[in-house]
């Protein structure tokens, strides 16, 4: 056999922007408007970074989900999750849209008060309610959705000790076909403690059994384990009403649904690969009407979507503070946005775009925040134009649980504005200043 002759390896550099084996690169293309208002002139006016939230889109993300579960199931009620985003301003905007308050602390439940939301709209979930909180809750209608054995029997003897009737609910986990599973929240399904929780509520003359909960986990990308849950649910809706001729109000599948964020380092792109809410709404119905639940008996569908409904409505504006070359020759562009205020940024590659047009060379970029720590990384390797100093750019879907995640740190927390459906600009969060930081401080007279 003839000797092949040797070829020499080689490594051939690929240019940015050229097809290579995975199609044709993206061009980021410059993002001058937010709802059609100029985001530089927004910088200009209310300071970087800027916090900006499209009313609009909201109200649309709400009209499409009710949409989606109205024309399946005759009775629906969404409840806003306040974790996602308590703003004030962002809940009355769902709260007007018929949404009811899920909250998981008292803190939250009183945040829903103020908002004027009447105890008998309130969902309270939370691994960790006080005696205090759950007398109140009960006082006011609230529907206590019961998280541990601890937790039913707190709520018993506050009940008794108090005279006080509660609606109750138990948060029920179960096997969704997720790993690892959700199981550190509720009362486990397969092993028979949700069914051994619910005969004690039955036997408690106090406690009166409203609902059954899930939630599955969140970024949920399968409609199907929705499906799975709704129909385990189901389940013991009808062997209560077959046990004690007791029909329960409603089923609560909790949040999850997955916004159209990416994940970091997910080969596709969170908008090609998340479920619509026509699907999702599919699998819980479904599951629901063919269940052995009587048609005249047939539970509300309460969901409790958070990140689904405001990731899209939130962007993120901001400058670039310097560029510089790391030792291995990459572009790194430092902004003035920290994880401090992103902390989204840890868990999703979200979209960054200049505000304008560039014309230099796309090639890989590393985007670092401001702070001093090296784990302040927004963007770990994409393909970016050369911005300048002082350019600015505009991050996108940043609108759940950064405004209520965030921290306070190094830096001071700037403004949010909201975009109403005029194209008006309000305030809803004034940037902090140290006189803010500072007022809960308190200097023991040695120090003064
Ligand atoms: C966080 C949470 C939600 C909202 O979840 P999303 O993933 O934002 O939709 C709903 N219900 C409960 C109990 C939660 O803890």
């Amino acid at each position: 056999m003839e000797k092949r002759v040797f070829e020499r390896p080689t490594i051939t550099k690929l240019s940015p922007g050229l097809p290579s084996k995975h199609g044709v690169g993206t061009a980021i293309a410059p993002m001058p408007f937010v709802e059609g208002l100029k985001v530089d002139e927004l910088i200009e006016k209310y300071g970087s970074p800027l916090f900006i939230l499209s009313e609009s889109v909201m109200r649309k993300n709400v009209e499409d989900v009710n949409r989606a579960f109205k024309v399946r199931y005759p009775k629906f009620q969404l409840a806003w999750s306040y974790k996602t985003n308590y703003l004030d301003a962002v809940c009355r905007v769902f709260h007007q849209e018929g949404s009811w308050a899920e909250v998981v602390s008292g803190f939250e439940y009183d945040k829903a008060r103020r908002n004027g939301i009447p105890g008998e709209h309130i969902i309270f979930n939370g691994p960790g309610k006080k005696a205090k909180e759950l007398a109140k809750a009960a006082s006011e209608g609230a529907y206590i959705h019961i998280d541990h054995f601890d937790e039913l029997y707190l709520l018993a003897d506050v009940c008794q000790k108090q005279n006080l009737e509660a609606r109750v609910a138990i948060r029920v986990n179960m096997d969704v076909g997720i790993y690892p599973k959700w199981d550190r929240f509720g009362f486990n399904y397969e092993n028979g403690e949700a069914w051994d929780a619910i005969n004690r509520i039955m036997a408690n003359p106090k406690l009166k059994l409203m609902g059954l909960h899930t939630h599955i986990g969140t970024y949920i990308m399968t409609a199907d384990a929705y499906k799975i849950a709704a129909t385990k649910l189901s389940d013991l809706a009808s062997n209560i009403a077959h046990k004690f001729n007791h029909n329960i109000a409603y089923i609560d599948m909790g949040g999850g649904f997955a916004s159209r964020n990416t994940l970091r380092g997910a080969y596709l792109s969170g908008e090609d690969t998340t479920p619509s809410f026509d699907e999702y709404a599919d699998a819980i119905t479904s599951a629901i009407i063919n269940s052995q639940i009587k048609p005249d008996k047939l539970p509300t569908i309460i969901l409790e979507t958070g990140r689904a409904l405001i990731d899209d409505a939130g962007h993120i504006a901001g400058t670039v503070i310097a560029n510089k070359r790391l030792s291995d020759g990459r572009r790194a562009t430092i902004i003035d946005v920290g994880v401090n205020m992103l902390f989204t940024s840890f868990w999703y590659d979200h979209k960054i775009n200049p505000t304008q047009n560039h014309s230099g060379l796309v090639e890989e970029t590393i985007i670092y925040g401001p702070l001093c720590m090296n784990i302040d990384v927004i963007r770990p390797s994409l393909m970016f134009p050369p911005l300048k100093v002082g350019e600015h750019f505009i991050i996108s879907r940043t609108g759940a649980y950064n405004n209520t995640q965030w921290m306070q740190f190094i830096t001071t927390r700037p403004n949010i504005i909201l975009i109403d459906k005029n194209r008006e600009t309000h305030i809803v969060r004034k940037a902090e200043t140290l006189d803010d930081i500072v007022a809960n401080e308190e200097i023991p007279e040695h120090l003064k």
